[in-house]
């Protein structure tokens, strides 16, 4: 029997309820305790047809002690048969209490949120360091869940965790069974990015993959790579041609969000044309990301397949001057706005002006578009980020003689992907953490050099502003003949847009269905998050795609295409031991001069023993 969540005579319905655990939605609740302090709450749910259990538990400390907190005004009423022996409680029905509920959004749970909001109204962003540590528990319960009703249909870690929600068990099995194919084709039904993704995704999956509590993480995105190049070598796609519906949409930017709203609105029978100020598709996957990280013909053959699916891309065609959003919403029945984040940031210090300072994705986009790009012998690079280690390596590939990277951040705290740091530090790149920079210092109108200061210590405030504490006495100067700045970027167009801007210079939207203010008018990716990812700009171009249709009178289902099996689970009695297996990768001194691709994909061998260590958390 299904037991219902209470607060006062505020009531969610079992229909609400469902509708979030259908989409897979896990959460993290946080309440104050009575000393003060946040509490994280995880919730995590197993289902069947007739119950919901909820797992909720306070990290390291009593459910008692934030019951008797005074900030109390919130419960979760479940079954107390499914309450673990392991939670001392007075309390054997009621385990979640709290005032001000807070929903940490770790990742787009959108239908949570709403839930959320409906019971108690306030919610925090990102970010909680409480989330990691209560995941754990959450998933300790599914298993003591499972152990109890010895069924449930539970969330599984890895797809919930994918923002585009990819069925990753489901295409594990079917690497395993040698379907490559069928593989690829059930990654595509939700990211038509597979081979991309392969490569460069920042795989929040592996983060919450339940083999990292044995003994590695699969490597998930290894394995997506192996069956895209096996499976695109055969030119293996899914899309049935779909009859027209008479309806056009139009898009404004060709990179992975515009390109994945345009390849899912023509699968359900819309005209799509999407507008790119460039003379390339892709965004930043196609110029801002280097060759040796994701070589170009991989992206081309994916944009390809969904030209195929009925897209039509039109090249150099930037909107906002000669054609304007006003002209295309005359046009198309809805627009969506994806003109990602491109404009880099700067410190504002004295010397920024001199000769030999750049914009580090300036710098890229010259170099993927093979442009003119002038680089000297000493380049020192700003940022910690994952952009900040592309332009130092690609400067190290065009011939600069020494390259530093210097950033705010401690080794520790440094934003970049930790493969990313080893690797450039394989090829030379000289790191210097915990950097202030004073000026650029320059003669005859040209850069020599960065005086900077040692950084004792550092936090960001709520706006994200950096209060630094400098090591007295530790200036001291990086030489340089080139500079570049990569310390993020922010929306740059969309003051031609008339759209209401949020934080940034981004777009303001409906998180719930990427509306903005204008009727008709869409928005999503990094223009509405700022920098983000390549999978939450995919993300979003679904979920944009999805409420465009539903707004244009469709049904707001996705067309996916048709159900691939996937075989049977086999039985798992023990887990052996096993890190993950290796792929290979280019050595540092035959890669450091070269755009080649430096990691060389999963061979046939250890793609099938790497998918066997799938714990199959989904069966
Ligand atoms: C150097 C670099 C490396 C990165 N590496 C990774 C990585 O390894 N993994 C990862 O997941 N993410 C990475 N990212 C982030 C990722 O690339 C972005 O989050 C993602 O590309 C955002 O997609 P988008 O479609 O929102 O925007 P974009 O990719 O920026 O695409 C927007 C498109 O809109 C076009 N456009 C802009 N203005 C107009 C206009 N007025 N009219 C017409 N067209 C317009 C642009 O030319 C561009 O093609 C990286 C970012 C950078 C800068
Ligand atoms: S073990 Fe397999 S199913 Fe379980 S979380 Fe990891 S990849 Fe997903």
């Amino acid at each position: 029997m299904f037991r219902k969540i209470r607060r006062s005579e505020k009531e969610l319905t079992t229909a609400e309820i469902t509708a979030v655990l259908d989409k897979g939605e896990y959460g993290v609740l946080s309440t104050v305790g009575s000393d003060g302090y946040p509490y994280g709450v995880p919730v995590h749910y197993a289902y069947d047809n007739n119950c919901i259990y909820f797992h909720c538990a306070v990290v390291g400390h009593k459910l008692d002690n934030i019951s008797n907190s005074n900030n109390v005004s919130f419960c979760v009423v479940v079954d107390e048969r499914i309450i673990p022996s392991s939670f001392t409680t007075r309390y054997k029905s009621v385990i979640i209490f709290g005032k001000a509920i807070e929903l940490f959004e770790d990742e787009k749970r959108s239908g949570l949120l709403a839930l959320v909001k409906k019971i108690s109204g306030k919610y925090m962003e990102a970010g909680s360091k409480y989330i990691d540590a209560n995941w754990k528990g959450a998933r300790q319960f599914k298993i003591e869940i499972e152990q109890m009703t010895g069924k449930g249909r539970t969330i599984i870690p890895c797809k919930n965790a994918c923002p585009a929600g990819v069925n990753v068990p489901g295409y594990i099995a079917l690497i395993k069974a040698g379907r490559e194919k069928d593989a690829y084709n059930l990654i595509r039904k939700e990211n038509p990015f597979p081979a991309v993704c392969g490569r460069v995704c920042v795989h929040l999956c592996e983060s919450k993959c339940v083999r990292g509590e044995v003994d590695q993480a699969i490597a998930i995105r290894h394995l997506k790579r192996y069956a895209a190049d096996r499976s695109l070598a055969e030119a293996a796609y899914d899309d049935a041609s779909v009859r027209s519906n008479g309806k056009t949409v139009g898009i404004i930017g060709a990179g992975p969000s515009g390109l994945t709203c345009g390849y899912y609105l023509a699968r359900l029978g819309y005209g799509v044309d999407i507008y790119e100020a460039q003379s390339v598709a892709g965004g930043i996957l196609a110029y801002g990301i280097p060759d040796f990280r994701l070589p170009k013909e991989v992206l081309k053959r994916e944009i390809r397949l969904i030209e195929r699916a009925g897209v039509k891309i039109h090249l150099n065609a930037k909107i906002g001057k000669d054609i304007t959003l006003n002209n295309l919403k005359q046009k198309h029945d809805a627009v969506y706005v994806a003109v990602g984040s491109q404009f880099s940031k700067r410190l504002g210090i004295p010397g920024e002006e001199l000769a030999g300072v750049y914009n580090g994705l300036d710098f890229l986009r010259d170099v993927n578009l093979k442009k003119n790009t002038v680089i000297g012998k000493d380049v020192v690079v700003i940022g910690g980020g994952n952009v900040a280690f592309d332009v130092a390596r690609v400067a190290l590939r065009l011939g600069a003689g020494k390259v530093h990277l210097a950033c705010l951040e401690s080794r520790e705290a440094m934003l970049a992907n930790p493969e990313e740091i080893k690797e450039a530090e394989e090829e030379g790149i000289v790191i210097h953490p915990s950097q202030t920079f004073k000026r650029i210092i320059g003669k005859n109108g040209k850069v020599t050099g960065i005086e900077c200061l040692d950084v004792e210590s550092c936090h960001f405030d709520e706006e994200k502003r950096p209060h630094i504490k400098v090591c007295e006495g530790s200036e001291h100067l990086l030489p340089a003949d080139t500079v570049f700045f990569a310390i993020g970027q922010r929306p740059e167009s969309i003051d031609a847009f008339e759209l209401t801007a949020g934080r940034d210079n981004t777009i303001q939207i409906d998180r719930e269905n990427c509306l903005t203010n204008q009727e008709c008018v869409f928005a999503g990716g990094d223009v509405a998050r700022g920098s983000d990812s390549a999978i939450a700009a995919i993300a979003d171009g679904k979920t944009a795609a999805a409420a465009i249709d539903k707004y244009l009178g469709g049904s707001g289902v996705l067309n996916k295409g048709a159900d691939i099996p996937i075989p049977e689970p086999e039985k798992i009695d023990q887990i052996v031991l096993q890190s993950r297996f290796p792929m290979g990768c280019l050595e540092p001194e035959a890669r450091k001069d070269v755009f080649d691709e430096i990691h060389m994909g999963f061979d046939e061998a250890n793609a099938m023993s790497e998918s066997k260590r799938c714990l199959e958390c989904d069966r």
